[in-house]
């Protein structure tokens, strides 16, 4: 039986590209990928509805050094769709050999993202895959070269679609034919999208090349400050934060909370093993100005754990203009 590897996000575009697949008869697997900045989970709610097979792959350790030197660039964030998508093919088509498939596909639509989804990035990605050739796009293939596997009869060109552009008319049409009234969102939540935590992952990597996965996990919560170039302060933005940075503390970093008042827990952090008390004050003076309780004391008194040995500091609430210059 003919067998293809379909590229599966779970949004409505590559479970629409797995249906058009599908209805050829041909049997369809499908592969997703996980790392800190995007995961598995909507692949798997969506594989689930239509009972698609699906592999999941953990890329990490391949995906940091490319996402701080990729080679076509990024998007409009710290998102480098095009080596990311080129990068996903590749594993996916190392999977297909291992597996013994046929071809790959993915649910890419000619023009639909300007940049990342146009002729020209739609080629880049299949070469620098390294399986050019047996890159099928369904939803577009009419008005794509013809693949190896249309050529050699494994898949009926007549039977893909011709779909372009940015309007979601046809998409929509399909997803009524093959009875589909739930998908998840087109970038599937992906981190590197978005300004706020692309912010910290910047000062991350300009300020910690080797920072461990645990340091990109921490970027998903909180407020974050720079201290100096080794530390940050991380501070809980409500009580679920609070109780989440809670359970991420090492034995290495600060806690830091208030005493006796309501106010945000948080965590610095160092990349190297030993502590400034300059910082800690810093940070103690950041932890004050955001609690709630208290707001006309001048003075507050701070917590901090280190090694389980714990200070009790007192410090004044560092002023608004000063906590913003030092938040990332
Ligand atoms: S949105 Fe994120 S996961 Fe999707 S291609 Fe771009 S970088 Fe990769």
């Amino acid at each position: 039986m003919v067998t293809g590897v379909g590229l599966f996000s779970g949004g409505l575009d590559s479970t629409l590209a797995c249906m058009v697949i599908r209805d050829q008869g041909i049997d369809v697997k499908g592969i997703t990928f996980e790392t800190p900045f995007f995961l598995a989970e909507k692949a798997k709610k969506a594989a689930q509805r239509i009972n698609l097979p699906l592999t999941v792959l953990d890329i990490t350790e391949e995906y940091i050094p490319l996402l701080k030197n990729p080679p076509n660039g990024y998007g409009k964030n710290l998102n480098p769709c095009i080596d990311c998508h080129a990068f996903m093919l590749k594993c996916a088509g190392d999977y297909m050999k291992q597996i013994g498939a046929d071809f790959l596909f993915t649910g890419e639509v000619l023009g639909e993202r300007p940049k990342s989804q146009n002729r020209w990035a739609l080629s880049v990605v299949a070469k620098d895959s390294g399986y050019e050739s047996l890159v099928v796009r369904p939803l577009s293939a009419q008005l794509l070269p013809t693949t190896k596997p249309e050529s050699a009869g494994l898949i009926d060109r007549s039977k893909l679609l011709a779909i372009s552009g940015r309007g979601r008319k046809e998409q929509m049409r399909l997803a009524t034919h093959y009875g589909i009234d739930e998908y998840e969102t087109p970038a599937g939540g992906c981190l590197l999208t978005y300004s706020g935590y692309c912010s910290k992952l910047k000062d991350l990597f300009d300020h910690y090349p080797s920072a461990s996965l645990r340091h990109y996990s921490l970027l998903k919560n909180g407020r974050h400050f720079r201290l100096s170039s080794h530390t940050k302060l991380i501070l809980g933005k409500d009580k679920s934060e609070n109780e989440r940075l809670e359970l991420e503390v090492q034995p290495e970093d600060v806690f830091i909370y208030p005493q006796d008042t309501k106010g945000p827990v948080g965590i610095v952090t160092r990349n190297i093993d030993c502590y400034d008390t300059d910082e800690i004050l810093l940070a103690a003076r950041i932890v004050a100005r955001y609690c709630k309780q208290g707001e006309h004391e001048i003075e507050m008194i701070i917590r901090c754990q280190r090694h389980a040995v714990d200070t009790v500091i007192t410090v004044d609430r560092m002023p608004q203009e000063d906590v913003d210059r030092l938040r990332i």
